[in-house]
């Protein structure tokens, strides 16, 4: 199985992005690393600072973007920065690994207009804005207002769905893993 490659899922908040790819990162003969993004948003209680996200504050991060150091990075929401450090891909690369985004849509199709045959990207589709409600409400992760912030985000992201090279629908958990799983195989095979 090939190393240096890129695989990058975007989709809305809640769609299942983060369960896929924990999922996919397990796996060893994928050699699948996580890039770990930096952002300003602040940190959820059961997250670590280095392995889910740099944990950062919006001075600090204007500042490294204006040094250059980001390859791509978001105001994903209203004065909450994301971006991917040039620096964390090239140490998974140096180490022989693949490396794998978790990125909003927009970072998703830049990162694949950088990488080209390089990268797989993967757009995840919740079956409803119903269900995508709802599973964002049952993660307890947001406010109410939060919640309907991502949500109408949302209506939007799903129009870029079809510029992804693959559409991954989450509905049965279990069956969007196998597919995921599939699919990756197939593109470090190649
Ligand atoms: P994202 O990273 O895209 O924001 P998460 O992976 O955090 O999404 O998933 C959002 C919530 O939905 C989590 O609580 C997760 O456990 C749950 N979830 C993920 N996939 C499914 C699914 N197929 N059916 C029901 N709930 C799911
Ligand atoms: P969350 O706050 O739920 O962790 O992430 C919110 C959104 O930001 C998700 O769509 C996630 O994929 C995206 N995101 C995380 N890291 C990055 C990044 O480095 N760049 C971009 N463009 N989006 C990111």
């Amino acid at each position: 199985m090939k190393t240096g490659k890129a695989i990058i899922f975007s989709a809305p908040s809640g769609a299942g992005k983060t369960t896929i790819v924990r999922h996919l990162v397990d796996i060893p003969e994928f050699s699948l690393t996580f890039s770990v993004s930096a952002t300003s948003r602040p940190m959820r209680s059961h997250e670590a600072n280095g392995r889910d996200y740099y944990f950062i504050s919006s001075e600090e991060f204007l500042k490294r973007a204006k040094n250059g150091e980001f390859i791509e990075w978001e105001e994903v929401y209203k004065d909450q920065y994301y971006g991917t450090l040039k620096a964390e891909i090239e140490k998974i690369w140096a180490e022989g690994k693949n490396v794998i985004f978790d990125v909003d849509v927009i970072g998703g199709l830049n990162l694949k207009k950088i990488f080209g045959d390089k990268a797989l990207a993967i757009f995840v589709r919740p079956p409803s804005l119903e269900a995508l409600r709802f599973r964002l409400r049952n993660r307890s992760t947001e406010t109410s207002e939060k919640v309907a912030m991502r949500i109408e985000k949302a209506q939007h992201e799903m129009t870029f769905a079809t510029r992804f090279d693959f559409i991954l629908v989450n509905d049965e958990l279990e069956k969007a893993l196998s597919e995921a799983q599939k699919k990756v195989q197939d593109f470090l095979n190649e």
